[in-house]
């Protein structure tokens, strides 16, 4: 065998198996298609944050006004921010090199396919191992709809030209609520469109709902209930048919309708490895697949698609295989998350239709507020915080907390770990407040 471990894909979770294994002594390579760090690096996490402190940066200035600065007239230069954004990518693709590099990890470069159990060939090399790990992740879903090829996804979004004067963003999760709130605060002209009957499903429904009403009142258009049926060019205009027969016009249109598995010629079949009905590589409790000794974490086994879920399998795998043996234990269910929305959602635990469903008895502990920082701003402008704080009646345990806010992934990521630890409400209301903050509202909730 050439190696203890090959790893194909250097996205979050592949580049932390593969470096922490590394650094136990056994030979590793790590197989790459595209550029190092994956879809969070190169087209996710980080370039969405940078787009995101960009549009906040106009909204900041815009609402100095307020208190007393000179109104002055700004406009957003894409050009200048995407070559500033693609530096700072190429900065972090560098360090990720270097990091396996220093590591001891072998990069190959090229698309790995697995021919036979142990084997993968990239181009016209073969590399076997001992053990394999696949971490491919997963590439935007287009639905098959007539003109779907005029529509960008995420992934072209980041290197657009020029933006549109006018976006319509279909979708009602995580990236098509992210990008409606920061293509608005670029200065383009959004309408988001959605199936259901209120995006975001899975996420509190009063949060839902409170984020939905301030998009609306900062003059995103949001579009509840409806479906686009077909696409057409015209004139370089976009018309979108809807299912009720509506036309809406626009210049561009970004589909957000969630990620499908990266599976295509991996070879999975030439090896005998199961996947289920969506694609997802089918996984036992430690990451291994059907295939002894083959393996698989991250977005590719569809359990919670997010880079710190990815880095965390990562290490229990390699802790599994190449340290004490102990068994993987991730706790899926009390996973915080946010949602970079404008303003953005903070969650930790379950929702209460979850408890609901689960007959668990709770109370709910709920504060609605505006921050200071818009005091004087005018009522279109000023956001509201929303609070929410679920709260089991027979332990007084907090089960989870639900935040609207700017500030809210910041305050969520200490909050959970305090929920996590069991904490009850009245270890809340025994701290202090720092005062004057957002977040003191939380230990003065009743
Ligand atoms: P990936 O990071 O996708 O890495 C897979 C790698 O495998 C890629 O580099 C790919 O090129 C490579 N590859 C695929 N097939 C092959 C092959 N056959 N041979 C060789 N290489 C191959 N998560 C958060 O936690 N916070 C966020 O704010 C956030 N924002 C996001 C925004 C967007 C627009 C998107 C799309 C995702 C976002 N995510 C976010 C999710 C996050 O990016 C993923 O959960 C994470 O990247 C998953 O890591 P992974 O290792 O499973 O896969
Ligand atoms: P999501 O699964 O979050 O949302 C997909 C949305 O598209 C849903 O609203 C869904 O509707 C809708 N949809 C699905 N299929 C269709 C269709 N054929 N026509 C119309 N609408 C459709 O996926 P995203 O693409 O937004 O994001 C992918 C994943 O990336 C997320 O699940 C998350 O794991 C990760 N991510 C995390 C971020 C973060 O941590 N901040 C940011 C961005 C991404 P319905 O609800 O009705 O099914």
């Amino acid at each position: 065998m050439d190696y203890d471990f090959l790893v194909i894909g250097a996205g979050s979770g592949g580049v932390r198996a593969a470096r922490k294994a590394a650094e136990t002594g056994a030979r590793v390579a790590v197989i790459e298609a595209s550029d190092l760090g994956g879809t969070c690096v190169n087209l996710g996490c980080v370039p969405k944050k940078l787009m995101m402190y960009a549009a906040q940066f106009g909204e900041y200035s815009d609402l100095a006004s307020s208190s007393g600065w000179s109104e002055v007239e700004r406009e957003h230069d894409w050009a200048a921010f995407l070559s500033k954004k693609n530096a700072e990518i190429s900065r972090l693709n560098g360090i990720y090199q270097n990091l396996l590099n220093k590591a001891g990890v072998q990069i190959i470069q090229g698309f790995g396919r697995l021919v036979r159990p142990h084997v993968v060939q990239v181009g016209d090399q073969e590399y076997s191992a001992k053990r394999i790990l696949i971490a491919t992740g997963t590439t935007p879903n287009m639905p098959d709809i007539d003109g779907i090829e005029h529509c960008i996804s995420s992934d072209e979004l980041f290197h657009l030209q020029a933006m549109p004067k006018r976006i319509v963003v279909v979708g009602g999760g995580y990236i098509a609520t992210e990008f409606a709130g920061i293509l608005h605060g670029l200065g383009v002209k959004v309408c988001q469109v959605y199936r259901g009957h209120l995006f975001l499903r899975g996420f509190d429904a009063e949060i839902r709902q409170s984020l939905a009403d301030q998009m609306r009142m900062r003059g995103i258009e949001i579009r509840f209930d409806m479906d686009i049926v077909a696409i057409e060019k015209r004139d370089q205009v976009l018309h979108l048919k809807t299912a009720c027969g509506e036309e809406i016009e626009t210049d561009a249109v970004l589909y957000a309708t969630g990620r499908t598995p990266l599976t295509e010629n991996l070879g999975l079949d030439n090896v005998g490895i199961d996947t289920d009905q969506k694609g997802y590589v089918i996984i036992d409790d430690c990451y291994q697949t059907s295939l002894l000794d083959h393996y698989a974490i991250g977005d590719l086994i569809g359990r919670v698609g997010l880079t710190p879920v990815a880095i965390r399998e990562a290490m229990h795998l390699v802790r599994y295989l190449f340290g004490d043996g102990a068994k993987p234990k991730l706790d899926y269910a009390m996973i915080p998350s946010a949602v970079f929305s404008s303003p953005a959602i903070a969650t930790v635990g379950m929702t209460t239709e979850q408890l609901d469903d689960q007959n668990i008895d709770y109370e709910v502990f709920s504060t609605s507020f505006k921050p200071m920082q818009y005091s004087f701003a005018s009522v279109e402008k000023a956001e509201r915080n929303v609070f929410r704080l679920i709260v089991e009646r027979k332990s007084d345990r907090v089960l989870a907390a639900h935040l609207l806010g700017r500030d809210a992934p910041e305050i969520m990521q200490t909050l959970a770990v305090a929920i996590q630890a069991g904490a009850k409400k009245a270890d809340f209301d025994a701290v202090i407040g720092i005062h004057p903050t957002g977040a003191e509202e939380l230990v003065t909730l009743s």
